[in-house]
């Protein structure tokens, strides 16, 4: 059907009617759009229609795994369990049908097969199975992230005579097993939640495991009664709350990394998790479970003791213990009895690793070792998840490009909802969103309200056409990859990373920054007009481009907690104030790797002695010397204010790293600190031997203020004719007194280093006559040739990163060997924060690298 002079038939089409596509058709009606719904089963539902094997529940806690759109429904519904069964899950849909009429707007039993982009109508030209065509302005896909099954791809699999039974298109009468021979295939959250309930039927059950999987008890019961009253006193705020968390549940995060807690707590925080029979327990009592390899792997092995505790034949617990991937990057699951139905003599299990199949037969499956018969198989053999809907649909866009081949090497979208070259087309719950990662209800609404929220906008501004633009894509591409990057997910063959479908590409399909950082930038995208896309219409064009999210997410992370502690600016405090805050702040920082050796001792500087610390590498020496300044524009730190930077340097480059304590201003001003430094490198060239380092191999380096002494010793030591440097390493260095270039302006304030700070600084280092001195500002140096090779690393979001440009553009063009290497989405203190800024750990192991190179270090193999 279409309209006879080409405008749309209907404002909006729907695909799917389960929890998504459900939502949506309310809303556009509510918000007076017309909309049409395409769903290929015969009634709503969704997840919940298909999925009917025994034993199908929630995995999040039903009080928050429903709609929270209305008050008036949630007050009218009652969850009778902590996990609510697939049929009662099924029943609340479709009282959600019913109580606000959308079946009339269904077409129940047909297939969206294809959708093209109309250029000269601005409409989608929407393809349906059984035949017909729709026109219509939008069209969603709510047509879901787990609703393609894979296809089966064992040999002989269509040869079986028996009865042939898939999770995830369930008989609507059920299946009898008993007194059968029954195989399961699979053994993920399908898997796990029947094959307890098929071993209480069947005559005999074989499980054949690929992969095993970390399931923890599912303590199902009653709804819980704490969350029960939370929502009975103050529902408001409890859904508010799930809204802004990690994951879309309410939940408490625990602060301390596993390293930091004593092996008692973490016992005890354990067995609460275990106790507490919830998905997303672990994550929030050990909150670096899911960035921290070791962390991981202790928590990993606490869940196979337990499995080896409940299962009694030990080659069966080892086979059902999880060793490829660490805990939580492939779906976790919950089960009831699972472990313990292996114990059971008519229950046995085959592990495809070991045995693979070799074919279905017509009377059951031959692995590599044995032929079984049975009666029924059972394929739990889980999804295309989260492109498979969409791309099974021909979309085919501006210029007729289709959406699978723009996708053959992994989606690109913005915001996980839009993507260029496809106009008006929404996905809910799309690759680059929450999704899968989240409680999907509360990810669900978030999308929905987002978009029919954008629609009103556009209705109302004369608007009929919302694309992204490249530039915003691009920008939210990477911004999802720097999530995965900083995670263990990508570690793992999950069907999140699109591993478990064969040629599938490998890429990291949700986004984990968070449903609170997510919804947030949902939000600032709408805040900045629209950013990142293009609208057309009656009204005019408009295009606000630009990128969303452009901080590393670590370093967001970082920069809202200091946010939320609202402190004060350290320049409105006097020098011995800001020094006694900041070291403060310090104590609370993770301490950096374990290093060989860590000496504190004294060298004489240019009037007086000066401590020093140094950083021996475990391997056996001697080792090449790094002579190191601290940060602290030269009024704030110490030898041992940058701990953690100089463990991680000195594990990483296998370098003996000297931090000196040079004097601070304002106490000793310009030029005592430069002054401190050269002597310093003096002293250590001429002890190299006694200090464990090898003489002739010496490179100087700094952070900040550290960096300005650095280079500027460089200038001194080529000047002196010695001593001999090998390489500068001079990260976000100051090297110039200009404080007008466009990097102050930019990044003013909110980066930690503001502009009023590095005037503070300034101010109480050197008077105004003597900045333009090289020995102050080494950018200003008549002559930079002949220095040491430089790396000259500089941070986006920072102040003093154009300078920091500045100087390596100088040096280069004075002939010295320059690397310059701009760590993006990072800011001036961003590097130095070992274990709390993971995205740094990149730029680190560049700067150990070059530090390497420059003394002409081998690394072992
Ligand atoms: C067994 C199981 C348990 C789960 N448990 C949880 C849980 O505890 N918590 C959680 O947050 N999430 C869970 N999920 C994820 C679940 O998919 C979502 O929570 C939610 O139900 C998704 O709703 P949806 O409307 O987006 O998609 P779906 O419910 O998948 O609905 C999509 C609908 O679109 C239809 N469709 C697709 N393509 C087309 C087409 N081309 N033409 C016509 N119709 C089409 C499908 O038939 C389907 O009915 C679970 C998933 C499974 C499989």
């Amino acid at each position: 059907m279409a309209s006879g002079n080409g405008s749309p038939v209907t404002d909006v089409v729907v695909v799917g009617a389960g929890f998504a596509g459900l939502y949506m058709l309310h809303r556009l009606r509510r918000l007076g759009f017309s909309a049409i719904g395409i769903e290929s089963a015969d009634d709503v539902g969704g997840t919940w229609y298909w999925n009917r094997y025994p034993g199908a529940r929630c995995d999040i806690p039903t009080t928050d795994y429903a709609y929270a759109f209305d008050p008036e429904l949630e007050a009218e519904w009652t969850w009778s369990e902590k996990y609510a069964t697939q049929p009662e899950i099924l029943a609340y849909l479709q009282h959600v049908a019913e109580r606000y009429d959308l079946r009339r707007d269904i077409r129940f039993s047909t297939r969206v097969v294809a959708a093209t982009w109309d250029e000269a109508a601005g409409s989608w030209r929407v393809t349906t199975d059984p035949g017909g065509e729709i026109s219509c302005r939008y069209l969603v896909m709510a047509s879901g992230c787990l609703s393609v099954p894979k296809t089966v791809d064992i040999e002989g699999a269509d040869r079986f005579r028996g009865d042939v039974y898939f999770t995830s298109s369930w008989p609507h009468e059920g299946v009898d097993f008993s007194g059968q021979r029954v195989a399961v295939i699979g053994t993920g959250s399908s898997g796990i939640q029947s094959i307890p309930l098929i071993a209480e039927q069947a005559a005999n059950l074989v499980v054949f495991q690929r992969t095993p999987n970390f399931s923890m008890p599912a303590h199902n019961g009653p709804a819980e009664a704490d969350r029960l009253a939370r929502l009975a006193t103050d529902r408001d705020t409890y859904r508010e709350e799930a809204r802004w968390s990690r994951a879309g549940v309410p939940m408490e995060m625990a602060v301390e990394t596993l390293a930091q807690l004593p092996e008692e707590e973490r016992r005890a925080r354990f067995d609460a998790a275990l106790e507490n029979g919830h998905l997303l327990s672990l994550f929030s009592k050990f909150p670096d479970i899911l960035v921290n390899r070791e962390a991981n792997e202790v928590i990993s092995e606490m869940i196979r003791e337990r499995i080896r505790s409940i299962v009694d034949d030990p080659e069966t617990a080892e086979t059902l213990c999880p060793q490829d991937h660490p805990y939580g990057t492939k779906r976790p699951c919950l089960d009831t009895n699972y472990y313990a139905t292996f114990n059971q003599p008519h229950v046995r299990l085959v592990d495809l690793r070991r045995e693979p199949i070799t074919t279905i037969t017509e009377t059951g499956i031959d692995t590599a070792g044995e032929s079984f018969e049975f009666d029924s198989i059972v394929f739990a053999t889980g999804f295309d998840a989260m492109t498979g809907a969409i791309v099974s649909v021909d979309i085919r866009g501006r210029d007729g490009v289709t959406l699978k081949d723009k996708w053959a090497d992994g989606p690109s979208t913005y915001l996980g909802l839009t993507t260029v070259g496809f106009p008006n087309l929404f996905t809910i719950t799309g690759p680059g969103s929450p999704s899968v990662l989240s409680n999907m209800t509360v990810s669900i609404e978030q999308h929905v309200e987002w978009v029919t929220d954008r629609l009103v906008h556009l209705r109302e501004q004369g608007f009929d056409t919302i694309e992204p633009t490249e530039t915003a894509e691009a920008g939210w591409d990477q911004h999802v990859q720097d999530c995965g990057d900083i995670t263990l997910y990508p570690l793992a063959n999950s069907w999140y990373m699109g591993a478990n479908v064969p040629g599938k590409p490998r890429t990291f399909l949700p986004y984990v920054g968070g449903v609170d950082a997510y919804r947030a930038a949902c939000d600032e995208v709408v805040a900045q007009g629209l950013l990142g896309f293009a609208l057309s219409g009656p009204g005019g064009t408009q295009c606000n481009d630009g990128v969303v999210c452009r901080l590393q997410p670590d370093v967001a992370l970082v920069l809202q907690t200091l946010a939320d502690l609202a402190l004060p600016p350290i320049e409105s405090m006097a020098a011995d104030e800001a020094r006694q805050f900041v070291n403060t702040l310090n104590e609370a920082r993770p301490p950096g790797p374990d290093v060989g050796e860590v000496v504190d001792g004294v060298l004489p500087g240019a009037d007086g002695d000066l401590e020093y610390r140094l950083y021996r590498p475990a391997s056996p020496g001697p080792h090449p010397v790094l002579v190191y300044f601290h940060g602290g524009g030269w009024v704030l730190g110490a030898h041992d204010s940058d701990d953690p930077l100089c463990r991680d340097l000195c594990d990483r480059s296998d370098t003996l790293i000297v931090s000196v304590n040079y004097r601070h201003a304002p106490e000793h001003c310009f030029p005592a600190p430069v002054d401190d430094g050269f002597a310093a490198v003096r002293w250590v060239a001429a002890h190299a031997v006694e200090l464990g380092g090898i003489p002739g191999q010496l490179a100087v380096g700094g952070w900040s203020a550290g960096a300005n002494i650095a280079a500027v010793v460089s200038q001194l030591a080529r000047d002196a004719g010695g001593p001999e440097i090998a390489g500068q390493i001079l990260i976000t260095p100051v090297t110039d007194c200009d404080l007008t270039r466009g990097s102050y302006t930019e990044n003013a304030d909110g980066y930690v280093l503001t502009a009023p700070l590095m005037e503070w600084f300034w101010n109480h280092y050197a008077d105004p006559a003597d900045r333009t001195d090289p020995k102050a500002s080494p950018l200003r140096a008549a002559d930079l040739s002949g220095l040491p090779p430089a790396l000259v690393v500089t941070c986006e979001f920072d102040p003093l990163r154009d300078e920091g440009i500045a100087y390596a553009e100088a040096l280069s063009a004075a002939g010295v060997a320059t690397r310059q290497l701009t760590a993006r989405g990072h800011i001036h203190t961003s590097l130095t924060m070992v274990d709390v800024v993971l995205s740094g750990a990149e730029t680190r192991a560049a700067i150990a690298d070059a530090l390497r190179q420059f003394l002409g270090v081998t690394v072992a193999a």
